[in-house]
């Protein structure tokens, strides 16, 4: 794997894949500009070697949500929101071309001097991004002489800009951002060499969304716990009464399938004892803790019990590596946010004691930034779908075309 470590910038024009697609809100103020101080690294070392920078990037779903009259909103995709904002972050301002690949971007750029910055428009204005256009990647790639990638969250589509653009570098002309190669070399470390016990805590609302992966863990990990409304269609196969709980009766047969396979593999699948349920989906109903024999129809449970908390402990202090993705319970309410909350703590102190914890999908990276304990766990991917994708087995087209 070839890093910006091994380049020289110096006199280099560097054309870098960033992942600046953050949330705002209806002024246009970035709510969380976590990606880009990610990218930071990466283009701050171009700038120190004596290189200049072009950023191309994309921005939400432009071309998915159109404006009535069927006209691009470029006013609230528009990258021309973060420029004065990375001009503060980068110290030196950055110029903005209001379009990707035209004359002008190209005249921009041509033009750029060694320390210059360049912000590129929205790539997904164009049809080409997300179909990975040869001709629209061709004329991208003519921005720069090396080639950086270092948008994880995007590496799961080959788009133009995350991976055909690429083809247009040689191999040595090519490399890994910092964010990129930091985000593979833990994903690897948990996927290819996890010292054992190795446990995945996955939670969230959907099995549906989680099956690949379950399947594909069942040949890596000791211990899979699973929590959240996705415990439900597991412990519904196990025929308890689950009252209005999330389930997905059309995966129960799944269910009974894996559980079964883990079974037969040696695998320890750790399902909620208990749940908190409440009468509506509401931080305001009414609750009751109850064990999961005992669920009572028309409640639903929106959080694993203290029981279920105490076996989920446990098994997170023995684990020497461990995978979170996905919240035990309905987190972004304040009644029903204590299971993840605990889990989160559990999976700190183990992390102190000495195992590896990576933290990825974007549920649990907001619950473990919620309670303030991103830092005390080894790793926060930035990747929700492209981790997600890595641990189903999947190759990553973006990581591919680097290679
Ligand atoms: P996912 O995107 O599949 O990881 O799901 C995350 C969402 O699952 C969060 O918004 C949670 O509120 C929701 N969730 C977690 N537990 C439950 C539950 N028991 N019932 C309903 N939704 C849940």
């Amino acid at each position: 794997m070839q890093t910006v470590d091994s380049i020289n910038f110096n006199d280099k024009r560097a054309l870098i894949r960033v992942d600046f697609n953050v949330p705002f809100d209806k002024q246009f103020n970035i709510t969380d500009d976590t990606r880009i101080r990610a990218a930071l690294p990466t283009i701050n070392k171009v700038l120190k070697d004596g290189g200049s920078v072009v950023l191309m990037s994309h921005l939400g779903r432009p071309l998915k949500k159109l404006k009535e009259d069927g006209s691009i909103d470029r006013e609230k995709f528009t990258l021309k929101h973060i420029v004065k904002h990375l001009s503060n972050l980068l110290e030196r301002d950055v110029i903005f071309a209001d379009d990707c690949i035209d004359e002008n971007s190209q005249t921009l750029s041509n033009n750029l001097k060694n320390g210059e910055v360049l912000l590129l428009e929205n790539t997904r204005f164009h049809k080409g991004e997300e179909k990975g256009d040869e001709a629209f990647a061709a004329q991208l790639a003519h921005h720069g002489d090396v080639y950086i990638n270092d948008a994880f969250g995007s590496a799961h589509r080959a788009h133009a800009s995350t991976t055909i653009v690429a083809k247009h570098f040689t191999k040595e002309n090519k490399c890994f951002g910092y964010l990129m190669a930091a985000e593979v070399a833990n994903a690897q470390k948990v996927l290819n060499n996890a010292t054992k016990p190795f446990t995945a805590i996955l939670g969230g609302a959907k099995v549906s969304d989680k099956i690949l992966i379950i399947e594909n863990l069942l040949n890596l990990a000791d211990n899979i716990i699973i929590g959240g409304g996705m415990a439900y269609t597991f412990i519904k196969a196990l025929g308890f009464n689950v009252g209005n709980s999330l389930v997905e009766d059309d995966k129960i047969d799944l269910a009974i399938d894996i559980l079964k396979r883990a079974n037969d593999k040696g695998v320890k699948i750790v399902l909620p004892e208990d749940s908190i349920i409440a009468d509506k989906f509401d931080n305001d109903a009414n609750t009751q803790i109850v064990d999961n024999l005992n669920m009572k129809s028309g409640w639903m449970g929106l959080d694993i019990g203290h029981q279920s908390i105490s076996i989920f402990e446990d098994v997170i202090k023995e684990s020497k590596t461990i995978l979170w993705n996905g919240p035990m319970g309905v987190f972004e309410m304040e009644n029903f946010q204590n299971g993840t909350r605990a889990v989160a703590i559990a999976i700190a102190h183990a992390t102190k004691e000495g195992a590896f914890s990576l933290v990825g999908g974007g549920d649990s990276v907001a619950a473990i930034n919620k309670f303030h304990l991103a830092d005390k766990v080894s790793y926060v991917s930035t990747g929700g779908g492209a981790l997600l994708e890595f641990f189903e087995g999947k190759t990553l087209p973006g990581v591919t075309a680097l290679l």
